[in-house]
């Protein structure tokens, strides 16, 4: 954009913004002209009914009339109080009840002209409106028909402090009438005609000021033409923006190339302890098609717990070996490295390939004989946690990067893989599935594949929600399967007792289960703050069978697989995550047994908490749970952090607008292929990353 480009004018410029409005206009983020455009109001309300008061029935209505008599009653409850106001028009008068709201005797005036909007009931008063909507209005505002204010379908913004919804509706009206003719489009006008949207000067006005016959229930909905066309202009230029960081990595040639004979082929058969699914038979393709191609694979492999990601992983790094590749596989926990070093040693045995284990608790013999190994060409496949890649021992023919339960790898440390020289082929696997949105949001710089099936004869995992008072049940019941041969996990929060908070602690809860109601099983602890070799000797007995219950805190959240384990109670169910419930009960129902989950959660419940419980036990699937993760707390939430590559947005809302998000992303596409690369769309694309979207260190 031009610097004298009228949408950037700072807000001071606009006549009625002094130094104090502009500061409080600056602390909600409003600086330019644009910003207060392109900030949608919160709702809309009908004022083009304004009724006379002697007409009114039941139901929602809009009245204007003058304030007669205001005052605060008390009432027989203590410190509940009813603030009454009485307005009247020329036809009769009507009364306005709001309740514990005493300030409102220093806002209501007698005199004053006041707009009320909302639900009305029939007292033996006659009219009365509950709590209503109400807007003070200059007299003379009234008597014209093109008022901002009345007579309208008008906007509602929220409050910035001192700045009432009002004030700012005189803004944006003035800030639109100096609106130019002609404003720069990102969005390119054939995208536009085709999905018969507005241009950006029209949305902006009919935003805001929605002309006559606009539907509000539509306008509430945030699904007028004017508001997609808003909501779609910054999807796609975030969209845009994804696509152009991706377009500087994949258009440098990787060093390496990768072929697929059939020696390999048999190798991989060789690695294959059962049949594929038909889901990772086609994540396996779509990989094995990446590591092909002369640019880097860059793939998100997304699947439910259980759903068998290692093994695709597994067969991909066999086929980077037989290409003469070192491949690195990395998980978030030791704990989870130890166990694919385990299981991917024993697939391996049959093939010439090696892996070691290197991660940072391991003794310095031990470490170098690692090292050394990898060195020497002697092991192929590095399994550890982050640190592996701090060490350039793995850099010299680095083909291959594999990820696992990295929801949290985001865009940054992909890049910085990048920054250090090597282009591997990227794969990163997650079993938190996210809504489609999100995928296209905070990976949106990545392939997608995603396993939707599970190995054959997994059954769902029983699960209840249970007052803590009932956990002797939930014993006896672990006692049961204890008997018929299985195993059981006891998650708890966290691992030591705490005055400030109330969490029963692993370490007591273990000696108590041991002395009390699983007396004579054999019972092991694992937790966050025992020695590597400590969780690992522990871990091993587990899988071993040496060991019936596993008193744990959340260290076994991700990864761990244990398929007769069919048994887990977690504590205080209702401080958990919902996608770390889910996680965690995906500990279970790995085998062919029917498995359960007991959910014991101590009282009260807080809303979110009942929802998330609720959500556990209506469904296993991973999908529909996200979607309800993301209904209950939001986008921002779900990722946290500004690192895992989630923008910042203005109009669009990933929830009300995820279908918007998926056809941004189509029309992303099409721009980047038509257009060439210092169009305006592309150009404010690359500037919108780390400006408006907020993602400059990201990648
Ligand atoms: P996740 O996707 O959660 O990482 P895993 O890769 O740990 O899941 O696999 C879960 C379990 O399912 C493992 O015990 C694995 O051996 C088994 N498994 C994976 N794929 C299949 C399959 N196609 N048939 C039978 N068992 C499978
Ligand atoms: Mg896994």
């Amino acid at each position: 954009m031009t610097p004298d480009d009228p949408l950037q004018a700072p807000l001071g410029d606009l006549p009625g913004v002094g130094p104090s409005r502009a500061a409080a206009l600056a602390s909600a983020g409003l600086h330019t002209v644009e910003d207060l455009l392109l900030r949608f109001p919160l709702r809309y309300e009908d004022r083009g009914h304004i009724v006379a008061i002697a007409s009114l029935r039941p139901g929602v209505a809009t009245v204007s009339g003058e304030v007669l008599e205001a005052e605060v009653r008390p009432t027989r409850r203590p410190r509940f109080t009813v603030f009454e106001v009485t307005v009247g028009d020329a036809s009769g008068t009507a009364r306005a009840v709001f309740f514990n709201q005493r300030f409102l005797a220093q806002v209501f005036r007698p005199g004053q002209q006041v707009v009320l909007h909302g639900k009305v009931e029939w007292t033996s008063l006659g009219a009365q409106f509950q709590s209503p909507q109400y807007e003070f209005v200059d007299v003379t505002a009234l008597s014209d028909g093109d008022s901002v204010h009345t007579g309208r379908i008008v906007p509602v913004y929220e409050r910035i402090g001192p700045l009432t919804p009002k004030l700012q509706r005189d803004l944006v009206a003035r800030a639109l009438d100096r609106l130019p003719e002609s404003i720069t489009d990102p969005l390119p006008q054939e995208a536009r005609r085709a999905r018969g949207l507005p241009s950006r000067r029209e949305a902006l006005l009919d935003t805001h000021f929605p002309p006559e016959g606009t539907s509000v229930e539509v306008l509430n909905a945030f699904r007028t033409p004017a508001q997609i066309r808003l909501i779609l202009e910054e999807f796609v230029l975030f969209q845009l923006a994804l696509a152009e960081q991706r377009a500087r990595v994949v258009t440098r040639a990787k060093p390496h190339r990768v072929e697929v004979s059939e020696a390999t082929r048999a190798l991989a058969r060789r690695v294959l302890p059962f049949t594929l699914t038909p889901g990772q038979k086609e994540a396996l393709r779509d990989i094995v098609t990446d590591l092909q191609r002369p640019t880097p694979m860059n793939r998100l492999l997304q699947g439910d717990v259980g759903a068998g990601k290692t093994i695709v992983a597994l067969l991909a790094a066999v086929v980077a070996m037989a290409n003469g590749l070192q491949v690195v596989l990395m998980a978030p926990t030791e704990l989870l490295a130890e166990q694919h070093a385990r299981t991917v040693a024993a697939r391996l045995a049959d093939t010439p390939f090696r892996s070691v284990l290197l991660t940072g608790s391991q003794r310095s013999v031990a470490r170098r004989d690692a090292l050394a190994c990898i060195a020497s060409g002697e092991a192929q496949l590095v399994i550890g946690t982050h640190a592996v890649l701090e060490d350039p021992a793995i850099f010299n023919r680095l083909g291959l990067v594999i990820i696992d339960e990295q929801h949290r790898f985001g865009v940054g440390q992909r890049a910085r893989l990048r920054s250090k020289g090597a282009l591997p082929d990227v794969l990163v696997m997650t079993a938190t599935p996210i809504p489609r949105t999100l995928t296209l949001t905070a990976y949106g710089d990545l392939d997608v594949s995603v396993i939707r099936d599970l190995p054959p004869g997994r059954q769902p995992v029983l699960t209840t929600a249970r007052p803590e008072v009932r956990r002797e049940e939930a014993y006896a019941f672990v006692r049961e399967q204890v008997a018929e041969g299985r195993q059981a996990y006891v998650v708890l929060p966290i691992i030591e007792d705490s005055d400030k908070i109330d969490v029963r602690a692993a370490v007591s809860m273990e000696a108590d289960l041991r002395a009390g109601p699983l007396a004579g099983l054999r019972l092991g602890l694992l937790h966050g703050k025992l020695k590597a070799t400590e969780k690992q000797a522990v871990m091993q007995a587990f899988v071993a069978h040496a060991l019936d219950v596993l008193v744990t805190t959340t260290v076994i959240e991700v990864g761990v697989d244990v398929p007769n384990a069919s048994v887990m109670i977690v504590e205080h169910a209702e401080r958990f995550g919902l996608a770390q419930l889910h996680q965690l009960r995906g500990r279970v129902g790995r085998g062919a047994e029917q498995s359960y989950a007991i959910l014991l959660f101590e009282r009260p419940l807080s809303e979110d908490a009942r929802e998330r419980l609720k959500a556990m036990t209506d469904t296993t699937d991973g999908f529909v749970i996200a979607e309800r993760d993301l209904a209950i707390r939001g986008p921002g939430d779900m990722f946290g952090t500004r690192q895992a590559g989630m923008p910042t947005l203005r109009i669009g809302d990933l929830r009300r607008d995820q279908d918007l998000m998926t056809e941004a992303h189509a029309m992303a596409r099409v721009l980047m292929e038509h257009l060439p690369p210092d169009a305006v769309s592309r150009r404010l694309a690359r500037q919108a990353w780390a400006g408006r979207f907020n993602l400059a260190q990201v990648g």
